[in-house]
């Protein structure tokens, strides 16, 4: 008898990415995060991709929860839990403990959109001015959702939160923050975007940034949810977020290169958020005016990239 489709599907995905199915992961089954959790997805991707010998610093998060060790979950990898401002400069301590050891461990910062976008924005970017030799993982859940689904920086213009409509809460504010953009500012050597749906593309992006010394950032696009939608529908959500050029997935490397790593099929935005709660009733020309305009920044510093790839003459180092 043949095997079912899910299996046959799981077994086309482990040849691919070269893992095991049933291997043991540094993240063990049983962790007490929501069914339809995007953000245990990534981890789990995350972990496999940086392997074991790495440090994690997680601040405070759903993470602290699902992450650290507890009576229900645990982990192979040592993990340890900050607070949101301190979490950057005590990895970057940690990298450098390391490197007058002569120890290869990489540091990763796994942290959410609040402490990245807001709460810890300042240390951030001193992290990346100073070159810290840092992997920081932004888990973009789009909301501080472990305290209940509320508005930070990263929310989508329209998005109804637990504590009202984007516009309505914060007048004047009706866009996403670009983190990527303030990111590539800094010059650093890499930021790029992922998102759980397309494995191949975040475990490629994770594995070129693990090699690379220096700050290194990775955006990952985690449905969670309180978006309201059913939790059957977590990767699909991710898959139409990219799909509908919601978030779109490229890197820059040197704060200058840009390159788009997946072509969407550009859906109608609809089919995104007609399967979440948050935007019910809520008009969507914000979002749709902020989506255009990203596309035709990412297009045009794309082209400009290109270009001047193919012109570099064959003697400059790549
Ligand atoms: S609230 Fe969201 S991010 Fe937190 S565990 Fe649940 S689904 Fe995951």
């Amino acid at each position: 008898m043949p095997a079912p489709r899910g299996k046959r599907r799981m077994e086309r995905l482990s040849q691919l990415l070269q893992v095991d199915p049933r291997q043991e992961t540094a993240f063990s089954p049983g962790h007490n995060a929501c069914p339809g959790c995007g953000s245990t997805t990534a981890l789990r991707m995350v972990l496999n991709a940086v392997g074991d010998r790495a440090i994690y610093f997680v601040p405070a998060s759903c993470a602290s929860l699902y992450f650290t060790p507890s009576d229900t979950t645990t982990t192979r990898v040592p993990v340890i839990h900050t607070l949101f401002p301190g979490a950057f400069a005590e990895a970057e301590g940690m990298a450098r403990a390391l490197q007058l050891q002569g120890r290869d461990e990489k540091v990763v910062v796994w942290a959410g959109d609040g402490c990245c976008y807001d709460i810890a924005l300042g240390s951030l970017s001193g992290a990346a001015a100073r070159g810290a030799n840092l992997l920081v993982i932004c888990n973009d859940n789009e909301g501080y959702q472990n305290t209940g689904g509320h508005l930070s920086s990263a929310t989508p213009p329209d998005a109804q939160t637990r504590t009202g409509r984007r516009g309505d809460q914060v007048p004047g504010i009706t866009r996403r923050k670009d983190l990527v953009e303030i990111m590539a500012a800094h010059r650093v050597p890499y930021v790029a975007t992922a998102s759980v749906a397309y494995p191949e593309d975040l475990q490629s992006k994770v594995l070129k940034a693990r090699e690379m010394e220096g700050f290194r950032m990775l955006l990952l696009l985690t449905p969670c949810v309180t978006w309201g939608f059913e939790s059957r529908y977590s990767v699909k959500l991710a898959r139409l977020a990219v799909e509908t050029g919601y978030f779109p997935l490229y890197e820059v490397e040197g704060g200058r290169h840009y390159r788009i790593t997946h072509e969407p099929a550009m859906l109608p935005l609809e089919r995104f958020t007609r399967l979440q709660r948050r935007f019910n009733g809520g008009d969507l020309n914000a979002l749709h005016e902020e989506i255009d305009e990203k596309w035709a920044e990412l297009r045009f510093r794309s082209e400009r990239s290109r270009r001047e790839r193919v012109q570099r003459p064959a003697w400059v180092a790549a």
